[in-house]
């Protein structure tokens, strides 16, 4: 089958499609679906309203019913989610910093005037957020609202044509740094420098993550008018966009993409392992929240055991702080781009995996030096270089989740054909 290709090394990292589909389908999968249907990852709260910047014509709005979302109704937000209680145990206490120069500087002093205060809370905000990939402002807009991701499942919805194609445009675009190249595989394969290529490959295992999903839950017609609709995979449609002979052979690099996104996630999620761990999961329903802590237990134990995990010291070799600013710019554009999407419930996936990603880039790279600073007893923000909202959190769960289901759907196809 043509599928006779997705086999072997995954180029730039040193694991094999082979020990990915068995890691994935047997250790992680299995478990993060059971997580990601608790209320703590559950409820997204985003806001969808924000212009899209890029592109002025609007026309490109997806009209199937199917782009529509549901709101959630704020009753039916578990009230510890609500109230934004910090029940974590991984939050810097300021008020207990001795000599480091940088905590001192978070100490608030009890005597200055709440203008002082709320003025050196923005400004510290505005500090945090620049080890952001992500434009995170989402959250507190007043226009945020939660969304169940359960009820708005990402499928086929319809949306597609050229406003989908320009959308994708523009983001791949964002993989333009100094000089454009052609968006051919080769070209960006032999010209790139490994950043730009780790770039470019990051946004087209997002891309492909969509489309195996799209495809694995296509719309099946109903069989008589009174059956509802279903979803379903549709074998010729995985074929037509993946098969190497109908995409000139693109397919299945695109599917490897798939496989290397999934292992930069993976390997974020390890390194911070010891953070996550440290989460309370609050939601205010201790049996469930116990449960929650226990999968993610589980969870943490496989990722940390993965015995190839992607070598994140390799990147930014050169003007460290030069390419990773680069990095930063252009993956938040993406994240901007993301409010152009012409389809509601793709622009809520949309925003959730790029923020799952920008929260793994993040974890990978924080720190003056990132993955080349050597910790020391006495540097003590290298012990903690980052800190992550609730929303970097489910994104970072989340975003993970649909690699790893599409990486299981792609399994199942490939099954189909043979
Ligand atoms: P497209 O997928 O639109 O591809 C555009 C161009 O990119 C093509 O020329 C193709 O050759 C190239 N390309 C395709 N895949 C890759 C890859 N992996 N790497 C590099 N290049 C590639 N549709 C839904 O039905 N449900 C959704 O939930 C959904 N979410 C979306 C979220 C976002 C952020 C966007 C931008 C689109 C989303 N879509 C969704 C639309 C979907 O991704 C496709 O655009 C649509 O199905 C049309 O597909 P297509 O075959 O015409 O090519």
């Amino acid at each position: 089958s043509c599928f006779c290709q997705l086999k072997g090394d995954l180029d730039d990292c040193s694991c094999s499609v082979e020990n990915l589909d068995s890691f994935n389908n047997f250790k992680i999968n299995p478990r993060l679906s059971v997580l990601l249907e608790k209320d703590y990852f559950r409820y997204f709260k985003v806001n969808m309203f924000k212009d899209c910047i890029f592109i002025k014509d609007a026309s490109g709005k997806c009209g199937s019913s199917g782009c529509a979302v549901k709101e959630c109704p704020e009753k039916k937000i578990p009230e510890g989610l609500k109230k934004n209680h910090s029940h974590s145990k991984n939050k810097v206490p300021t008020e207990k910093c001795d000599d480091n120069e940088d905590n001192e500087l978070g100490v608030i002093d009890p005597h200055i005037s709440d203008e002082s205060k709320e003025a050196f809370e923005t400004w510290k905000k505005y500090d945090d957020a620049q080890d952001n990939f992500c434009l995170l402002d989402d959250v507190e807009s007043p226009d945020a609202v939660y969304y169940d991701l359960i009820l708005n499942p990402e499928r086929f919805t319809g949306y597609v044509g050229q406003s989908a194609v320009n959308v994708w445009k523009l983001i791949y675009e964002q993989n333009c740094f100094n000089q454009c190249f052609n968006n051919s595989y080769f070209a960006l394969l032999t010209n790139l420098c490994l950043e730009k290529r780790v770039f470019y490959r990051m946004i087209s295992g997002f891309h492909t993550s969509i489309n195996v999903d799209v495809t694995a839950n296509w719309l099946i017609p109903p069989k008589t008018p009174m059956d509802g609709p279903t979803w379903g995979p549709n074998l010729e449609e995985f074929r037509r966009r993946f098969d190497p002979d109908q995409t000139w052979g693109e397919g299945p690099k695109r599917l490897k993409n798939l496989y290397f996104t999934y292992l930069v996630e993976l390997r974020a999620l390890a390194k911070a392992a010891p953070y996550l761990e440290k989460e309370e999961y609050y939601t205010g329903n201790e049996k469930e929240d116990e449960e929650v802590r226990q999968i993610v237990k589980e969870l943490l134990h496989e990722v940390k055991n993965f015995p190839h995990h992607f070598d994140e010291t390799k990147l930014f070799q050169g003007d460290f702080q030069k390419l990773k600013e680069d990095f930063k710019v252009h993956f938040r554009n993406i994240s901007r781009i993301m409010d152009c999407v012409g389809c509601d419930k793709c622009r809520l996936w949309g925003k959730l995996q790029i923020t799952g990603m920008g929260t793994a880039m993040k974890i990978l790279f924080s720190g003056d030096k990132g993955p080349h600073s050597t910790v020391t007893q006495e540097d003590k923000r290298a012990h903690n270089p980052f800190q992550l909202t609730r929303g970097e959190i489910v994104s970072l769960y989340n975003g993970f989740g649909r690699l790893s289901k599409s990486i299981h759907e792609v399994d199942h196809f490939r099954r189909m054909l043979s």
